[in-house]
């Protein structure tokens, strides 16, 4: 794997050369959310230095350009998923935002007394909550895909969970605690066997591998802006078009209009219909910044430098006295939970700290996987094509320092 520049592209990230508590940082909270590039960084800053206005609504060179550079941003995003039209691909603040755009517009169209949403065991509250909001405003129900206890969905049991009240599928691409990569292709699939369209939170996805929605053929895709080294506020939804044309906006204001007057209001083409106010424009522009930087990377080449990544950690963290790794070891993103010996995750997390070493520790919004595990939460160590294999060794002597302190 020497072939891969980590060294150079660490150069990239400004945080990455700074130290805590003395040591030099080491950053595996990376699920919670990445670092940014001087690439991304830079891209924000001159916007705001040089062409800030509004955008869509004036007649001034600022405006025109920027609304020029929001809509290229928009073209980016569209080729980086292999989307068939700009339009598709509606701005949002966030992977949150954008389920629970879907899970409003499509639940007030489709959803009625009765019905029955699919979700999984994996997903985060994010992919869960919305739906469960949806469901309790229209008297429809919850069916759960169960999951093995190495982390996997359990397709036989899934495609039994379909009958004639089954509306949407919404599943998570990646676990953002176990790093389980689901078969979305396949569950897409099964779903559409069944006649029911799938919605895929590709909020842990996308910064590891290449996202092809047109191949996995789902009917909507979500993700944030900031997990992809890009700012945060900013995020994507997806959506074939026949879906977007006939789902209702979930919010109202200006830009999403064609025309308002006090007895009736109708609504502005795709993808415009479902951007309401004033979007993190510049935010977005600095997506698009980091979408171009994971290409000129390429993103096949993190994919492959990161199964390296994986295969050393599962290896090196299996090696320590007493700690328990949940989910899969072997094809998964880079994202280890773990628990010490009986040692609570807090306190593994508050010492390695000290160390220089960021990681997060609780539940992950995932209690409904956390029941599932049997535990009140984990140790998440999640990485990503900036960590190095020397970082994995120090988080290894590090667990060794807790070890000797509280076991
Ligand atoms: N879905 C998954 C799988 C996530 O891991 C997260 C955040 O951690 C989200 C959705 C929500 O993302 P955001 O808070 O950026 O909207």
């Amino acid at each position: 794997m020497s072939e891969f520049p980590v060294g150079k592209i660490r150069e990239d990230f400004p945080v990455l050369s700074r130290e805590v508590y003395g040591k030099p940082l080491i950053y595996f909270d990376n699920g919670a959310t990445t670092q940014k590039p001087v690439q991304v960084i830079e891209v924000i800053n001159q916007f705001h230095r040089e062409h800030n206005a509004s955008i869509h609504r004036s007649v001034n060179f600022l405006s025109d350009t920027i609304t020029a550079s929001y809509e290229e941003a928009r073209v980016t995003t569209q080729r980086f998923l292999n989307a068939t039209k700009p339009s598709e691909t509606i701005f949002t603040s966030g992977a949150t935002a954008s389920i629970n755009l879907v899970a409003f517009s499509f639940g007030e169209t489709y959803i009625h007394p009765g019905d029955e949403v699919i979700l999984s065991t994996l997903e985060h509250h994010s992919n869960i909550v919305p739906w469960l909001m949806m469901c309790e405003r229209k008297g429809a129900s919850i069916k759960v895909i169960p999951i093995s206890d190495q982390g996997e969905l359990d397709l036989e049991a899934f495609a039994q969970l379909f009958n004639k009240r089954t509306r949407i599928v919404a599943v998570t691409h990646v676990s953002n605690v176990l790093g389980t990569i689901n078969p979305v292709e396949e569950i897409v699939k099964i779903s559409h066997s069944n006649g029911v369209p799938v919605l895929i939170d590709g909020a842990q996805a996308i910064q590891h591998g290449p996202v092809d929605v047109q191949k996995i053929d789902c009917d909507f895709y979500a993700f944030s802006g900031h997990k992809v080294y890009g700012p945060t506020g900013t995020g994507v939804l997806y959506g074939k078009e026949k879906w977007l044309e006939t789902l209702p906006p979930w919010q109202g204001g200006g830009d999403m209009i064609d025309r308002v007057t006090f007895e009736k209001t109708t609504y502005n083409e795709l993808p415009l219909k479902f951007e309401a106010g004033t979007t993190n424009f510049i935010g977005i522009i600095g997506l698009a910044a980091a979408l171009e930087y994971l290409k000129s990377i390429s993103i096949k080449e993190i994919e492959s430098y990161e199964k390296h990544i994986v295969t050393y950690a599962s290896n090196a963290l299996q090696q320590i006295d007493g700690l328990k790794l949940f989910g899969p070891t072997g094809h998964k993103a880079p994202v280890f939970s773990f628990i010490l010996n009986q040692i609570h995750p807090y306190d593994t997390g508050v010492i390695i700290d000290k160390l220089g070493i960021a990681v997060r520790t609780g539940t992950h919004c995932a209690m409904p996987l956390m029941d599932r595990l049997g535990v009140d939460g984990t140790v998440r160590a999640s990485l990503c094509f900036y960590n190095t294999t020397e970082e994995i060794d120090r988080l290894v002597e590090a667990l060794d320092v807790v070890n000797t302190m509280l076991s």
